[in-house]
């Protein structure tokens, strides 16, 4: 049976792109591979992240982070969720492929480039950052790992250091094979700038948890068709990202509607993004009554990653016992 790993950075309040690019196909997962189905919050890597030395916010946001998961519904009973650092064992397998992993690789690594070049003084965890991503995977023996295409270096560096350990000590660990929610790199920013992102500002972003007030106070904002200069000019569907929004949010009848009427001025923008709105109110709703619902009963949250991690590591101790004893460790 295989088994699927993904980690999810507790940053920030989640979003609609994160909803359709991961958090629901977690859900599907997890009814497919059950409790093979393995996630985590993952605070080490948001350590990485030097914005994030806040420790109170640190604990929030994967509390967050948390609970966004199980109001969507993914079932704690039927998978294993935890919160990373509650799993000491991705430190250690970590540090044993930190020494297979030439610096030269990890410095190649597109993502290191990007965000080293924004930083005066870099922190090695920030190298260190796919050695401890190709921990998480293979502490579990891992061989499914959903992703978005930007994580596609990361996964192959995951692939190498599983090569070369089981080169080097002998047979021990599958060589992980990346699934892609081609989704995630789909869903416009609501700004009309790019891709829906959390590092470009809550102006990019349709907040899971936001009021639906403020969600549709950014719609009625977005930009549409830059063609569309009167109510009376025709409309092209294909380059307004509120039409990628009804794609995501709205029935076919509804698509097809707009579809079809955008093209010849039936429709001004303001009602489209009403009927929209009806779509994300039935879409954003149950998620949002059930967070509030979650929130009232914090202790159960953290019982359940409690168990969680108590999961991980029934499964994680027989693999580092192996590790251990392959490398030569002294029992
Ligand atoms: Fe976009 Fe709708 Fe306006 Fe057409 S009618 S440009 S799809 S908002």
């Amino acid at each position: 049976m295989s088994r699927v790993f993904s980690g999810i950075q507790p940053t920030g309040q989640p979003h609609i792109g994160n909803y359709f690019g991961a958090m629901r196909n977690y859900v599907s997962l997890g009814e497919q591979y059950g409790k093979n189905s393995i996630y985590c919050v993952v605070d080490l890597h948001a350590l990485t992240n030097p914005a994030a030395f806040d420790p109170r916010l640190l604990a929030q946001r994967t509390f967050e982070m948390a609970l966004a998961n199980f109001a969507v519904g993914l079932d704690p009973s039927k998978v294993v969720f935890f919160v990373q650092s509650h799993v000491p064992e991705h430190q250690e397998l970590s540090w044993i492929f930190t020494n297979l992993t030439p610096v030269g690789e990890l410095e190649r690594m597109t993502q290191y480039k990007d965000k080293a070049g924004q930083l005066e003084s870099v922190p090695a965890g920030l190298l260190m950052y796919p050695v401890l991503m190709a921990a998480d995977i293979l502490l579990y023996k891992a061989d499914t790992v959903p992703v978005g295409e930007d994580q596609t270096q990361h996964i192959e560096l995951t692939r190498e250091i599983a090569r070369r350990f089981n080169h080097t000590f002998g047979e021990t660990f599958p060589e992980p094979k990346a699934v892609y929610n081609k989704d995630a790199l789909r869903i416009p920013g609501v700004d009309g700038h790019g891709k829906m992102s959390k590092s470009k500002g809550e102006n990019s972003t349709l907040g899971l948890l936001e009021p639906l007030d403020a969600v549709w106070q950014k719609l009625r904002a977005a930009p549409t068709d830059p063609a569309r200069v009167r109510r009376t000019d025709p409309g092209n569907p294909d380059v307004c990202l509120i039409f990628d929004y009804h794609k995501l949010f709205s029935d076919l009848p509804i698509i097809e509607m707009v579809n079809v009427e955008c093209r010849r001025a039936g429709i001004g923008c303001v009602d489209c993004k009403k009927k929209l709105m009806e779509g994300v109110t039935v879409a954003l709703s149950p998620i949002q009554e059930r967070a509030a619902e979650l929130a009232q009963h914090p202790d159960d949250i953290r019982d359940a990653l409690a168990q969680g991690a108590k999961e991980a590591r029934a499964i994680a101790a027989p693999v580092m016992a192996e590790v251990r004893e392959k490398v030569g460790f002294l029992k």
